[in-house]
């Protein structure tokens, strides 16, 4: 999508450890009409599939999430981070590694608010190793609902995720994918699309 690789481009800040910081736009600041068009791309890409919810993980995925399901018409769900939690059997459970702050957390939904009849979007503003999606797929197939794809707003190509997401056989759109950045120089190429 060339309005937010232009974005990128000009707000983006390329950080040691294969960070982009995006925190003017995306992860701080929001620029909600950037948001707007975004999930407008978002529906038009899976307007094929018969969506009824989208899910995604706090904190920084909840405000495209909360744009983009106003295009579908459909409530988001949000799963949230937990230090750890004691299975009782009302929530679905998982782990996932974060990238950004590198320890494991518990990651849970409850059982309210996913069931056998969902078709549920994942939407996510990164896609790095895919622990985060790869754990939201995990609390959706435990709750017998069905993965209709992933949405992603900045996927790092050169990263393992998206290998790891679509060898599962899903269908995963990201509106900018990057090949390559560097830290020293600032460069960022992306993947033509
Ligand atoms: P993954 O689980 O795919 O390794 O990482 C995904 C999560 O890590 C995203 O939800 C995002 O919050 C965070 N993340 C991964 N890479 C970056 C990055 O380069 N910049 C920022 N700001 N967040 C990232």
């Amino acid at each position: 999508m060339k309005l937010l690789e232009d974005r990128i481009r000009k707000d983006g800040t390329v950080k040691e450890g294969n960070i982009l910081k995006v925190d003017s736009f995306l992860n701080h600041q929001m620029d909600i009409e950037l948001f707007n068009a975004m999930g407008e791309e978002f529906k038009r890409l899976f307007a094929d599939r018969p969506i009824n919810k989208i899910l995604t993980i706090e904190a920084s995925g909840i405000g495209i999430a909360a744009i983009t399901a106003q295009h579908f018409n459909v409530p988001v769900v949000f799963a949230k981070k937990a230090q750890s939690v004691n299975l009782d059997g009302t929530m679905y459970v998982t782990k996932v590694e974060s990238f950004t702050h590198k320890r494991t957390y518990d990651v849970i939904v409850s059982t309210k608010f996913l069931s056998s009849d969902d078709h549920v979007l994942i939407i996510d503003d990164f896609l790095a190793n895919g622990c985060a999606v790869d754990g939201l797929i995990d609390l959706i197939r435990s709750a017998g609902a069905t993965v209709e794809g992933v949405g992603i707003v900045i996927e790092k190509g050169f990263q393992t995720g998206g290998q790891l997401i679509r060898d599962k056989g899903i269908r995963v759109e990201s509106l900018a994918i990057i090949e390559s950045m560097d830290a020293k120089t600032g460069e960022i190429v992306f993947r033509e699309q």
